[in-house]
């Protein structure tokens, strides 16, 4: 089974390809064109459309004929009349704080299935919030994080205190 992480990750991740195709079609130039794909440019890349370069973000496009330009952010804004390369910031964001919050995650999952130190029915509740918060690709409150670093050191030393208790008895 994978672990929450994982499915989060991938929840974020698939919303990419299926907002691609809600995007739909939309005339440029009396021609009929589609989002088929978007990428961080690795290389030298220009907008077919105004011919800025180098451009950072590639969005393709493609006609019904399979012709394919390159646009850059700005221009698939204007083309398409919606706010396409914003959507693509966001999720992209979404998608790294999730990652930066793979150890955080896991401690809170740790904190909320242990029954070694008591939380409170609150602190639950308050633990569960982060939690769905940081699935979600959203950075965690500093209050959040105070209050999980104040659990997890309760938990440490309840697990110290433990095995050494465990030792005297060697
Ligand atoms: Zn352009």
């Amino acid at each position: 089974m994978s672990s929450s992480f994982e499915k989060a990750l991938k929840t974020l991740e698939n919303k990419i390809p299926e907002y691609i195709k809600k995007v739909g079609r939309f005339q440029y130039k009396n021609q009929a064109f589609r989002l088929v794909d978007h990428y961080i440019a690795s290389e030298y890349k220009r907008c077919d459309i105004c011919g800025h370069r180098p451009i950072k973000e590639v969005f393709v496009i493609q006609d019904s004929r399979g012709n394919t330009l390159n646009v850059g952010n700005i221009c698939i804004n204007k083309i398409t009349n919606q706010k396409i390369a914003q959507w693509f910031k966001d999720i992209h964001n979404r998608i790294e704080t999730l990652k930066n919050n793979e150890y955080a995650i896991g401690t809170c999952e740790l904190l909320l299935n242990q029954k070694l130190v008591f939380i409170s029915a609150i602190g639950r509740k308050r633990l569960r919030t982060m939690l769905k918060r940081m699935l979600d690709g959203r950075k965690p409150t500093q209050k959040q994080v105070k209050l999980l670093i104040y659990y997890a050191h309760k938990y440490n030393d309840a697990l110290r205190a433990r095995r050494t208790t465990h030792g005297n008895h060697i």
